[in-house]
Order: structure tokens, then C-alpha cells, then sequence
């Protein structure tokens, strides 16, 4: 996404230089300006002065992170992100594939859904 486009998604917008925004930041009730908006290099930066993160402030007007590289992620980037992803995911459906079989040690039948769950899980953990 190019500035230009991500600035219409705020309000109150000034421009306060080459590339360098201010505006109301969507993340808290915000009277006075606190966010501000910089262009740097491949990516534009967040920074609310109340403490905001770039997540809350991109979340709370329905755009992502990866809205916020002026080019699309490379590919780098791209694995950088799936493997931090994947490594959480990991954790948690291994945590899944756990509970499922204590539940069947402690003769507690599963139902469909989470059978299908497990199923998802297990191809995911051992991909
Ligand atoms: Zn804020």
C-alpha cells in the first residue's frame, strides 16, 4: 500500500513534512492528533504517542501489518512470518493432540468435530 492510500484511512490527517504524517489515532480516543505517520524507506511506521501498538492502530481502522510495507513482503520476509507463525501454532496444536489423548486414556470419547480438529492438528504438527 502506497502512503497516500494508507493516510485516507485516518482521520484529521496533516501532513508535517516529506513523508511524515500526523493524525488521530484510531486505536484510543484520540482528541488531539497523536499518531503519527512516517514513510521510511519500504514501510510505513505507526507510532501513537499514548502508547497504541502498530497492531491495535492498523487492526482497529481493518487493515493488517503487512499493509503497512509500501511493496509487497518479499519472499524472505514472507517465510520470516510464516515460520514465527507456524512455531505458535505448533505449540498450541501440539497442546490439542495431547489433550486428545489423555481424553481417550481416560476412556472420553471425542466428538466429530474435535476428532476433526485432532486430524488437522496432527497433519499440521507432523507436515
Ligand atoms: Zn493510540
Amino acid at each position: 500500500m502506497i502512503t497516500d492510500d494508507f493516510i485516507t484511512y485516518f482521520g484529521k490527517v496533516k501532513q508535517i513534512g516529506d513523508g511524515r504524517f500526523t493524525a488521530l489515532c484510531p486505536a484510543h480516543d484520540d482528541k488531539n492528533p497523536s499518531l503519527a505517520i512516517t514513510e521510511v524507506d519500504d514501510r510505513i511506521l505507526v507510532k501513537c504517542w499514548s502508547g497504541c501498538t502498530a497492531h491495535e492502530i492498523v487492526e482497529s481502522v481493518g487493515l493488517k501489518i503487512g499493509d503497512l510495507f509500501l511493496q509487497p513482503l518479499n519472499d524472505d520476509l514472507k517465510q520470516a512470518y510464516r515460520t514465527q507463525y507456524s512455531e505458535n501454532q505448533k505449540t498450541k496444536d501440539k497442546t490439542y493432540l495431547a489433550l486428545c489423548n489423555g481424553a481417550r486414556k481416560h476412556g472420553e470419547k471425542l466428538t466429530s468435530k474435535e476428532l476433526e480438529k485432532e486430524r488437522e492438528c496432527y497433519l499440521r504438527v507432523n507436515q
